[in-house]
């Protein structure tokens, strides 16, 4: 057999690393084909040493010099600035992109490969949720599968194997809660970046991380979740379950409910992405239902975690207010990360950019580029007070 050729767009990142795990323990099946990262120069150069790709894009260009020497005497062909990640994702010799960036840098390059005809295994949410009309529209066109890779849409997507889409009458994503469930205003006002990015159940990047900690993570999952499984925005409720088995459920017509369960672990979504439609084996550790313990669910806490309650009336408005909310989130967490905004002060911030940046009912591709860039514009001058 022909082994499936990965593109890891990210492999440097939290999810990039877990792949190339994957793809180890999978070697007669998946080859990383090419391998991406931003800045993380001697990880890069690690990972194309032990895998062996055709090609690595470094983002940041002031380290081409540096992978390009640290890889001489192999046949690694090294890339590298921002350009180079559409570049390489319009070439032939790949099978699969998994879109592994974080944050809207990740749109471009998945839609160029969306474009080259290639299916995708979807990490980056943030896609979905800046463009996700255009990028599913596309997707359509170009007959490109996407397969997500968030735990939440793998299970959503592995309970819709042999069902049909429009016998669906909810989805319900579960929530783990983060860090700080349970927790109250006077508590969270003081929570810094460190406290954030302790995850009960999940070991992730720092965005999603305190994007999980402040629950904008599930509004940003409601959106992605809309656009994948082309839902009406009242199709989908959130739950909280700390315990994060059940993965997400969905409900059908008949009032029967779907849901996928296991042990936390992304691996197993990666997995499952790069191998569909075949289910692969492995020997990660299995949930066992014999030890004493509790599946529990209750309702998210929106008066505390306001992100959610911003991130729902965006889902519902549509327009390119997504795109706005998610541009003005990505600077608040990336302050938040640099002891510069206050853990309650990013709902602020991302609040007054819904309100400034004008609202687009239908946006082009273009529209989403300028709102993404006012929005960004505009909570840069709110920071900088
Ligand atoms: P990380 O921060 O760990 O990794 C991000 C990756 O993207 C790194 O390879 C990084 O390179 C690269 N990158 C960062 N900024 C840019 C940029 N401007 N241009 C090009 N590449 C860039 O993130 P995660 O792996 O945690 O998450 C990746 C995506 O997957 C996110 O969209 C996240 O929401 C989603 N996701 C993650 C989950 C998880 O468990 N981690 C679960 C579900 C979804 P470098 O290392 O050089 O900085
Ligand atoms: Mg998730």
């Amino acid at each position: 057999i022909t082994k499936k050729r990965i593109a890891i767009f990210g492999s440097t990142g939290s999810i990039g690393k877990q792949a190339l795990e994957v793809i180890a323990a999978n070697e007669n099946l998946f080859e990383a084909e090419i391998l991406t990262a931003h800045s993380n120069a001697s990880l890069l150069v690690e990972q194309a040493r032990q895998f062996n790709p055709n090609i690595v894009v470094i983002g940041d260009e002031s380290q081409y010099a540096k992978v390009k020497a640290d890889l001489s005497g192999t046949d690694v062909k090294v890339f590298a600035g921002e350009d180079a990640l559409e570049e390489v994702a319009a070439m032939d010799n790949y099978d699969m992109m998994l879109a592994a960036i974080v944050g809207f840098a990740g749109l471009k390059p998945t839609l160029k490969a969306i474009e080259n005809g290639k299916p995708i295994a979807l990490a980056n949410k943030e896609t979905l949720v800046v463009a996700g009309d255009i990028v599913m529209q596309k997707a359509v066109q170009y007959r490109v599968p996407i397969i997500p890779v968030d735990s939440e849409h793998s299970a959503i997507f592995q309970c819709l194997v042999g069902e049909t889409r429009n016998k669906i009458e909810k989805v319900i994503l579960t929530a783990s809660g983060g860090p700080f469930l349970g927790k109250k205003p006077n508590y969270l006002v003081n929570v810094k970046r460190d406290h954030a990015l302790q995850h009960p159940n999940w070991s992730m990047g720092a965005k999603i991380s305190v994007d999980s900690a402040t629950l904008m993570n599930k509004g940003l999952e409601m959106i992605e979740a809309r656009w994948l499984f082309n839902l009406k925005p009242d199709q989908l409720q959130v739950v909280i379950h700390p315990q994060s088995i059940i993965h997400s459920l969905v409900q059908f017509e008949d009032g029967s409910l779907k849901a996928q369960m296991g042990l936390p672990d992304m691996k197993l979504p990666i997995q499952y992405a790069l191998g569909f439609p075949q289910r692969l084996p492995n020997n990660f550790p299995r949930y066992d239902f014999r030890k004493p313990n509790a599946l529990t669910f209750e309702e998210p806490d929106l008066k505390t975690f306001r992100n959610l309650g911003l991130a729902i009336a965006a889902l519902f408005k549509g327009g390119n207010l997504p795109c706005v909310m998610n541009a003005a989130n990505e600077m608040g967490v990336y302050a938040f990360l640099r002891n510069r905004l206050g853990f309650l002060d990013m709902t602020d911030l991302i609040e007054r950019t819904m309100e400034k940046v004008p609202f687009i009912e239908k946006p082009t591709l273009e529209d989403y580029f300028n709102s993404d860039a006012e929005a960004r514009e505009f909570a840069a001058s709110l920071l900088s007070l």
